[in-house]
């Protein structure tokens, strides 16, 4: 009966909101905490122990976007952006200032929940990238150490950009990646707007990894804000 319970910053300065986040927490087994400004959330980090934060963009004090590249400065704690603002530039200015996901209101506690399993996985994945090379969804494996990728145990040949693009995603399993970010970590700082390049080694590597390309069940297009693998 010690199992240890995740907690979980909730800022948000609706108390409807709030209170409804809270129970759908406390009966999932998470600790919540809550703060209703921004001042009150970076008072609460500094003082506590949190491992992931819920955040809502538009907070009375100052910008969700303000916390989130605070935080950012010290800790590598998983945040999800709450927003009511369904705007795909708002989405990808957080991802890019580093949050790690994003809901958009109204979304239901089931949702809430698989965000935020996603979340703490990908946080224990970073770690289990350092101690073990080798990393599986579905039927696609790849190993970090040896650059090498297999499809149902049988080797599979990508080019070096298609690998570095499929490691970057294993390395960020579950997380949204911005189209800005991947062209950043993949072509370097200078080809951040060569969209079109991405999208011909993203098909590329469809082809290879998908039975459907049209249809991926590995790396699911985030319309208007990049992509994500999913864990199958
Ligand atoms: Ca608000």
């Amino acid at each position: 009966m010690n199992e240890y319970k995740e907690m979980i910053l909730v800022v948000e300065d609706n108390p409807q909101i709030s209170n409804f986040i809270t129970y759908a927490l406390k009966s999932e087994g998470f600790s919540p905490m809550t703060a209703g400004t921004a001042q009150g959330a970076l008072s609460i980090l500094v003082s506590q122990h949190i491992d992931l934060i819920l955040l809502d963009l538009g907070l009375p004090d100052f910008d969700g976007m303000e916390v989130i590249k605070k935080v950012r400065e010290w800790s590598e704690v998983p945040i999800i952006v709450v927003s009511a603002r369904d705007q795909d530039k708002e989405k990808a200015d957080a991802l890019d200032a580093g949050a790690d996901d994003y809901l958009t209101k109204p979304f239901s506690a089931t949702e809430l929940m698989a965000r935020i399993r996603v979340a703490l996985r990908h946080l224990s994945m970073l770690n289990l990238t350092q101690t073990q090379p080798t990393l599986k969804v579905g039927d696609l494996a790849i190993d970090l150490e040896k650059h090498a990728v297999t499809l149902k145990d049988k080797p599979l040949h990508l080019t070096p950009m298609e690998y570095n693009l499929l490691s970057l995603f294993f390395k960020n399993m579950g997380k949204v990646l911005t189209t800005q970010y991947i062209l950043k970590e993949i072509y370097g700082v200078g080809y951040g707007t060569d969209t079109q390049a991405l999208r011909a080694l993203m098909a590329g590597l469809r082809r290879k990894i998908e039975e459907v390309p049209a249809k991926p069940r590995y790396i699911m297009t985030e319309i208007g804000v990049g992509y994500r693998l999913v864990d199958v």
